[in-house]
């Protein structure tokens, strides 16, 4: 089934996985898995690793939480180191799999691939998607990615948008945006939709913060800001009292969504349970 189907007829949670290097992490997500299924997702959803790097994987797990647990899946796929041989093998394991959905990105240059005076095929995720939609017309429904905060690259809000508006022209019939941590954000990068004339299904991206620091620094790389307010109270205390306060902290942002009209809330759950499944307990 088709994401954008779901999408128009009601508010869909989704889960994010992505592909584990090492064999614990395996059974820790097989483990995750399991428990979140019971939360009946309207889709799940599993990375593809910068430059292709996880691409076995990404196809194993996708096959593997498709055909275990008969959900929704949809595959990312990132084309800034594919050619469009790379990306046709990917599409015939996705049509070999019956998935009907991909998550389109441009993804992050590869340290050994300057973003200065390389040339892609696919320099932008609207390059996928024409392509996607040029080979195989209607048969996937494509997502994007959507920065309420903006893209570390973009020149502004504005611009950014402006560039999202490319992909959604291209063919995207949805966005997942980029986490964040303050509505007002997502708000206002609602407003500049409606501004630009955008007007697909966007899904909220929710990280439940289980550990303040590790995601201070994470979102330095992706261009998210953690509130000050929220490090200041979680800065130095145990973990159980952090996951408290981030679970408490996720319900209140998802309750606020809700509250103005999301169409989907896509946890990043980075292959825990616990923090996703105290969110979802609280807001259901
Ligand atoms: C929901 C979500 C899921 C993600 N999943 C993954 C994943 O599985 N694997 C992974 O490696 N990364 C993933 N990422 C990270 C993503 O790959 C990076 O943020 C990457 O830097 C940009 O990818 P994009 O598809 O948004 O690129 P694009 O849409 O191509 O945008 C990249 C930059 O170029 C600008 N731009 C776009 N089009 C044009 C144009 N025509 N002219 C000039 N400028 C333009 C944009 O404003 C932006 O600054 C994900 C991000 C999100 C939000």
């Amino acid at each position: 089934m088709k994401i954008i189907d779901i999408l128009n007829n009601k508010r869909t949670v989704s889960f994010e996985f992505f592909p584990p290097k090492k064999t614990e992490a395996e059974t820790v997500l097989y483990e995750t898995i399991k428990e979140l299924v019971d939360y009946d997702p309207d889709f799940v959803s599993v990375t593809y690793g910068a430059g292709g790097s996880t691409r076995e994987k990404t196809v194993e797990w996708t096959k593997h939480i498709k055909k275990s647990y008969n959900l929704i899946t949809m595959m990312h796929l990132t084309s800034v180191a594919a050619g469009q041989a790379e990306i046709d093998a990917v599409t015939a394991e996705i049509d070999a799999m019956g998935a009907e959905n991909i998550l389109a990105l441009r993804g992050d240059f590869p340290a050994d691939m300057p973003s200065e005076g390389y040339n892609p095929v696919f320099r932008y995720a609207s390059d996928l998607v024409t392509y996607l939609r040029q080979k195989h017309g209607d048969k996937y429904c494509i997502g994007v990615a959507g920065y309420p905060e903006g893209h570390p690259e973009s020149k502004s809000l504005d611009d950014d948008v402006i560039n999202l508006k490319k992909k959604i022209d291209a063919g995207g019939d949805f966005i997942i945006t980029q986490l964040f941590f303050d509505n007002t954000h997502y708000l206002r990068f609602m407003d500049r939709l409606e501004k630009h004339g955008v007007d697909v299904p966007v899904v909220a991206g929710i990280m439940p913060i289980i550990n303040i620091a590790q995601v201070v620094k994470f979102t330095q790389m992706c261009g998210a800001t953690v509130p000050q307010h929220l490090v200041d109270k979680m800065d130095g205390k145990t973990e159980k009292h952090q996951f408290m306060i981030g679970v408490e902290y996720a319900v209140t942002q998802c309750r606020e969504l809700i509250c103005n009209g999301v169409d989907g809330l896509h946890f990043y759950t980075l292959n825990k349970h616990g923090a996703t499944e105290a969110v979802l307990d609280r807001i259901r």
